[in-house]
């Protein structure tokens, strides 16, 4: 199975142009009962042809091997009419309830999977209920039925699906008068109206015919609505009229490839401009049916409301950049702008600036004022510099200026004292006053530097010498004074090595991944710890950002996939059932063409079956990767192996890359679920995401979830799993029946 999801239109257009390019009558039918399977979701397809002499017989099925036994069966036409006239009718469909007595119609070949399991729920599909097609001529005789049935996502068929099925009923109609000759005109008429009428008239989705020349020949309601415009005004117009001018071009240039027949579709997000004079974001398909010599015989355009989905991304984006308490700029946008600078070759000076016992006002006045003081504080800076220079908030209580231009050492001296002595006042918070002094770390940037990283930490540096000497200070960055601690950085890089080498020391902990619905734990997310020789138990936050840096992250990745996948297959535990274990994957290990021979080797050797196996890989990893790294992961998720997007927010934030990924779970990250019910603009966020996770038909997890409440309110938005200290910390993984009964008395004590 692969995941890579195509849009509905696009494959009625494959099956349309099939349909062009098939012979006979016989292989026709076929193909439509096949497509009715493949394209439309359905178990299984019949197609029932009338003889023109009372008779139905079997002509075409799909399905399973059992179906095949209905071929060449026959049944009177009186007995259809009959079954037709006890259903319901669903327009031109006729849905055949399992609560329909059918026992007057035995003898009609229909196909039921089995026992039929009772169900309340009208919006779930029974295995004994049918769905039919009917193919009627225009004197009122019967051609013939298409049936499908146990539409494979469980539910009733919704609108597309069913305007597709009359589509395809109608394409069955055709190919019978067709063979038959019996009404050539009548085939002629259906031509005529256009097939396409039918599927697009009535869906959901707003779509449009149109001309070569680019107007719209006709849009369907839903299109109407979406645009504002009347629909005789819609009709007539050129789409490039209604198109936002920073999208014309792009639009242009794909629209000519169409019609030179370079392309039979395109797929755009684009922005049109609804008749109120606002624009709203659509999701653009448009494909083209062409004759038997490559001419264009109609143009068909779909266009989805994505005006949620993109507000929601800039949102996303907004957060991604900006510090959510104070609305400044986050360390990664102040790293963006600074590297700007590197690569400009301009000379800026840096500013770190940090408060003094700032932990003090927390902890003595609580959280709440803590945050209102560093609003207070990011608001002075701004005044103070706020034109000129540029100010973020790179960490809890620690501020950054960038100076573009400015690397005089004197000049940024006294930028920072002036600021130091703007904070001489007293800050007036929740009508107390507080007196806070900042302590100040300068730097310049040099050709030398090659990452924002290395300015920024001098600038720290220089910071921690100003704290050291009593606080209240300001400190330039001196290479002889505020080297970094690279000795110890190399002490432990030499230790993972032996560790690594040796496989000692080195430990997975699992922590517990349950599903919402019912409670149950699903899976495992596995997370590195490191039993240092010296310095004791070490969490990844340790080792980890030095493990990145020096490539170690990959081999270490190997063996936590391989350790991972052999500690879950060794807890042979009775109610362990099918839970999964989810491995993080670095970007570092990706594009490398070892991706996937180390997964087929490990669940070789491990004997686990691949859907027991996750993958997560961070937005950022998926976004930074090369085709080549997307070409793996596809080529792993189609082992059978799930992919998560890991840390979903923190990265771009493109929920496109949603459909474009074999992705089928996303984990949305904590700072996302922290504020829940608290922060609504989070609360709105993960909502969206969530909707448009179910829309895809993916998992969504909420990382970090800490309290009742935020579970609860997790639980209402459809959130499928949840991880977090609420639920279990990570764990060394041990599921033998001693361990569970203990870890259950603990959890229930
Ligand atoms: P992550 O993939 O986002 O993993 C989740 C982290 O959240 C874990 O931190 C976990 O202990 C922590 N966590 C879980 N529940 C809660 C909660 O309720 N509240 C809070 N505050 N935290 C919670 P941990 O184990 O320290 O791992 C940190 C990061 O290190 C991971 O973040 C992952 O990016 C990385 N990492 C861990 N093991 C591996 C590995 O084997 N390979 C790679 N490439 N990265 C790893
Ligand atoms: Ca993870
Ligand atoms: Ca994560």
């Amino acid at each position: 199975m692969t995941n890579v999801r195509r849009s509905v239109l696009e494959k009625v257009l494959d099956v349309v142009r099939e349909l062009g390019a098939t012979d006979g009558l016989e292989a026709t039918l076929e193909l439509i009962a096949r497509s009715s399977i493949s394209v439309l979701g359905f178990g299984a397809a019949a197609i029932n042809v009338s003889d023109g002499a009372g008779q139905l017989w079997v002509e075409a099925v799909a399905g399973p091997p059992q179906i095949y036994t209905l071929l060449g069966a026959s049944s009177t036409e009186q007995l259809w009419l009959d079954l037709l006239e006890s259903a319901e009718k669903w327009a031109n469909l006729r849905f055949l309830s399992h609560d329909v007595d059918k026992s007057a119609f035995r003898g009609v070949p229909m196909w039921a999977s089995g026992e039929p399991v009772p169900t309340a729920d009208s919006e779930r599909w029974h295995p004994d209920d049918t769905l039919l097609a009917p193919m009627w001529e225009p004197s009122g005789r019967l051609l013939g039925v298409l049936s499908v049935d146990q539409p494979v996502s469980g539910l009733m068929p919704d609108l597309e699906q069913r305007t597709i099925l009359e589509l395809f009923a109608a394409q069955a109609a055709i190919a019978i008068t067709d063979s038959r000759a019996w009404q050539v005109s009548e085939r002629k008429r259906i031509q005529a109206e256009g097939h396409w009428k039918l599927t697009f008239e009535r869906s959901p989705i707003g779509a449009a015919i149109v001309a070569t020349d680019g107007t719209i020949v006709q849009a369907n309601d839903t299109l109407v609505t979406l645009l504002g415009y009347p629909a005789e005004a819609l009709n007539g117009m050129r789409v490039l009229d209604i198109t936002h001018p920073a999208d014309v071009d792009a639009n242009l240039e794909l629209f000519l490839e169409l019609l030179n027949g370079e392309r039979d579709s395109y797929e755009m997000e684009k922005r049109f401009i609804h008749a109120a004079g606002h624009s709203i974001w659509g999701l653009l398909r448009v494909g083209a049916i062409r004759d038997a010599d490559g001419g264009i015989v109609s143009i068909i355009s779909q266009i989805a409301d994505i005006t949620d989905r993109k507000t929601a991304e800039q949102e996303l984006a907004r957060r991604t950049s900006h510090d959510t308490l104070t609305s400044l700029p986050n360390r990664s946008l102040i790293e963006d702008k600074l590297n700007a600078q590197l690569s400009a070759g301009l000379a800026t000076g840096v500013l770190f600036l940090d408060l003094d016992r700032f932990k003090t006002v927390n902890d003595s006045l609580g959280h709440d004022a803590g945050d209102e003081l560093l609003v207070v504080v990011a608001d002075k800076l701004l005044a103070a510099v706020g034109s000129r220079f540029e100010v973020g908030r790179i960490g809890g209580d620690e501020f950054v200026v960038l100076a573009p231009g400015i690397g005089d050492p004197l000049v940024l001296t006294k930028l920072g004292i002036d600021l130091m002595a703007d904070f001489e006042k007293p800050l007036r918070i929740r009508g107390h006053e507080h007196t806070v002094s900042l302590s100040v770390g300068v730097t310049v940037t040099r050709a030398t530097h090659r990452h924002a990283d290395e300015v920024l930490r001098e600038a720290d540096q220089a910071m921690l010498r100003a704290k050291r000497q009593g606080r209240a200070r300001i400190e330039m960055f001196d290479p002889a004074q505020d080297r970094p601690a690279t000795v110890q950085d190399l002490r432990l890089e030499q230790a993972l090595r032996v560790s690594l080498a040796q496989g000692i020391g080195l430990v997975p902990y699992f922590q517990q991944i349950v599903d919402l619905a019912d409670n149950t734990v699903a899976g495992y997310e596995a997370l590195v710890r490191w039993n240092h020789p010296d310095l004791g138990l070490l969490e990844p936050a340790a080792f980890l950002p030095m493990a990145e840096k020096t490539g170690l992250i990959v081999p270490l990745g190997w063996w936590m996939l391989s350790r991972s996948c052999a500690a879950l297959k060794d807890a042979e535990f009775s109610d362990q059932g099918r839970r999964w274990v989810a491995v993080n994957v670095s970007g570092s290990q990706l594009g490398r063409g070892l991706l996937v021979g180390a997964v087929q080797q490990v669940l070789s050797e491990s004997g686990l079956p691949a859907e027991q196996l996750h993958l997560e890989i961070t937005e950022t990893a998926l976004i930074e990767a090369s085709a080549a790294s997307i070409r793996e992961v596809r080529a792993v998720a189609e082992l059978g192996v799930q992919v998560a997007l890991d840390d979903f927010g923190t990265g771009y934030s493109s929920l496109t890359l949603l459909r474009d990924l074999p992705v089928s779970v996303v984990k949305i990250d904590r700072s996302f679920i922290s504020p829940i019910g608290v922060d609504r603009s989070a609360t709105a966020i993960v909502r969206r995401v969530i909707a448009l996770c179910q829309e895809l038909g993916v998992v969504t997890v909420a990382e970090g979830v800490e309290t009742q409440s935020q579970l609860t309110a997790l639980r209402a938005l459809g959130c499928t799993q949840a991880q977090g200290y609420l639920i279990g910390p990570p764990e060394p993984f041990d599921l033998s029946p001693s361990a569970q009964s203990l870890h259950r008395r603990r959890s229930s004590a």
